[in-house]
């Protein structure tokens, strides 16, 4: 059955391109009704960033991505962090010592540097340390048997490098790239384990795809000039690979270029699903969560950004979007990043929830007492974040103390002063009980039309009288809101 893995490193906060990946992994498991698992792959402890690890828990959880195994849940194949599965890299390392696909180096930084520097004199292209070069270095291939024990014995500064054949061709089918061919000349013996013990990226992934049964793996397209090399170490170890699925790029909104971690600080739109303050320079990038997305609306986003159901449906659920999703139908081309995009699913979920629940969401930044289901009813078509019902209508908490100029000098004209008393004078006799919009509208067109005014022409005065503003939501509701003592008493304030 499907297992899949997300695997991060901790090095800083999850990128909106890696939540896309983690995404695209569950739903492919929810769809196959496989396993999804979360692996930090932690062994480069010079990249290390505390808190970053909780900080991707952290997201995941937010957007609504379950793990079925990973360090919390534990699992059939724990421990689910590198750092804590040293042993089993060394084992497999020697494992390849052993069968001759993998040997010991011994060469000093300054050897490796003077191999550099002499492949960049000769002006050849392809530089690296491989079956042509690794012939005048300093490694178990070419230094007698008891040399190596020697050195090893003495504790000799060492790394372990895979023995790249020279000749042999490595083809595999991306289920996204469909066929790639690499030849091995073009790729150099990489280092599997570093001289401090730890492994490379590179084997501990490999083992653990291996020990993990992985089936698919499912990342980013960065890591496609890699997967020729995991073929390769899957053949030595006389391993099956997985399939492979590598994930478009995230374009910057330009499409000029990768979208980077850069654009999150620089740009007004966020790139991280949360806010992360860098602890070393104190920065603050921006969240989607603290900028009021639903973690809903984004992960409906994040799906639809490489990827679509082939049908015209944008809003999709969980269940949706993994009951549509397939592997093969993943874009080969980049996806441009649109924030407008995501505001526009923002807004598309907030119209989508009904008034009590958007009124409970906005009860803490209400005055106590005050009826939060009106004013979402009142906001919900005009706003695309929740604060917004709020923010928008700073009158409905404080008269206004200045009037939209503009409309003053076009709308305040004798009309609207000869208008305003008789309105206020109909609100006044309504009884409070019926103080609700219909019957205000029909006091107050009433009124006017007795007085022979045509409401249209000092609607906007009243709008100005109420607000301050000369444009804004529905104005019999804004009213209804206010209350009859309120709204009286503005429309006086006004007229002074
Ligand atoms: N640790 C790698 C990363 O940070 C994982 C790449 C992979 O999925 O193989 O993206």
């Amino acid at each position: 059955s499907v297992r899949v893995r997300f695997a991060p490193s901790p090095t800083g906060p999850l990128h909106i391109g890696g939540v896309r990946t983690a995404l695209y992994n569950y739903l492919f498991a929810k769809k196959m009704g496989g396993k999804m698992l979360l692996r930090i792959e932690d062994t480069d402890q010079t990249r290390y960033v505390a808190g970053a690890e909780d900080y991707i828990r952290e997201a995941l959880d937010w957007v609504g991505i379950k793990i079925d195994e990973g360090v919390l849940e534990g699992g059939p194949f724990a421990p689910y962090k590198q750092s804590e599965r040293k042993e089993i890299y060394k084992k497999y390392a020697q494992q390849l010592i052993d069968s001759g696909k993998a040997y010991y180096a011994f060469d000093t930084a300054e050897e490796l540097d003077l191999l550099r520097k002499t492949l960049e004199e000769a002006k050849v292209d392809n530089i690296s340390y491989n079956a042509v070069t690794r012939m005048q270095m300093k490694n178990s291939l070419t230094l007698s048997e008891e040399e190596v024990a020697q050195k090893l014995a003495s504790g000799e500064p060492h790394v372990i490098r895979l023995k790249v054949p020279l000749k042999e061709e490595i083809r595999f089918k991306d289920l996204v790239r469909d066929w790639v061919a690499v030849h091995a000349s073009t790729i150099d013996d990489k280092v599997l384990m570093k001289s401090d013990g730890m492994p490379t990226y590179h084997l501990a992934n490999i083992v653990d795809d291996h020990l993990m049964e992985i089936t698919h793996v499912i990342r980013g397209e960065e890591w496609l000039p890699s997967a020729p090399l995991h073929i390769l170490l899957y053949r030595a170890f006389g391993w099956e690979a997985p399939q492979f699925a590598h994930l478009p790029l995230l374009l910057k909104p330009e499409g000029n270029g990768k979208l980077s971690k850069r654009d999150g600080l620089l740009g007004d739109f966020p790139v991280f699903p949360l806010e992360w303050k860098d602890p070393a320079t104190a920065e603050i990038s921006r969240g989607f969560r603290e900028d009021g997305y639903f973690p809903e609306a984004v992960l409906n986003f994040l799906a639809l950004l490489g990827w679509n159901p082939g049908t015209e449906q944008e809003i999709m659920s969980i269940d949706e979007l993994s009951a549509a999703f397939s592997l093969e139908s993943i874009h080969k081309a980049g996806a441009r990043f649109d924030v407008n995009k995501a505001k526009w699913f923002n807004q598309s979920y907030l119209r989508a929830k009904n008034d009590e629940t958007l009124a409970a969401l906005i009860a803490d930044k209400l005055p106590t007492g005050f009826d939060g289901v009106k004013v979402a009813k009142l906001m919900k078509e005009r706003v695309t974040f929740v604060s917004e019902l709020v923010s928008e209508v700073p009158y409905l908490f404080e008269e206004p103390s200045v009037y939209d100029e503009e409309v003053a000098t076009k709308k305040w004209d004798d009309l609207a002063k000869k208008a305003m008393p008789l309105v206020a004078d109909a609100l006044g006799k309504m009884s409070s009980a019926d103080f609700e919009s219909a019957a205000i509208h029909d006091a107050i067109f009433a009124a006017l039309e007795a007085a022979e005014i045509k409401p249209g022409k000092v609607m906007q005065a009243l709008r100005l009288a109420v607000t301050g503003d000369g444009k804004g939501p529905d104005l019999m509701l804004v009213m209804e809101i206010l209350g009859q003592a309120s709204t009286i008493k503005r429309i006086n304030q006004a007229l002074e």
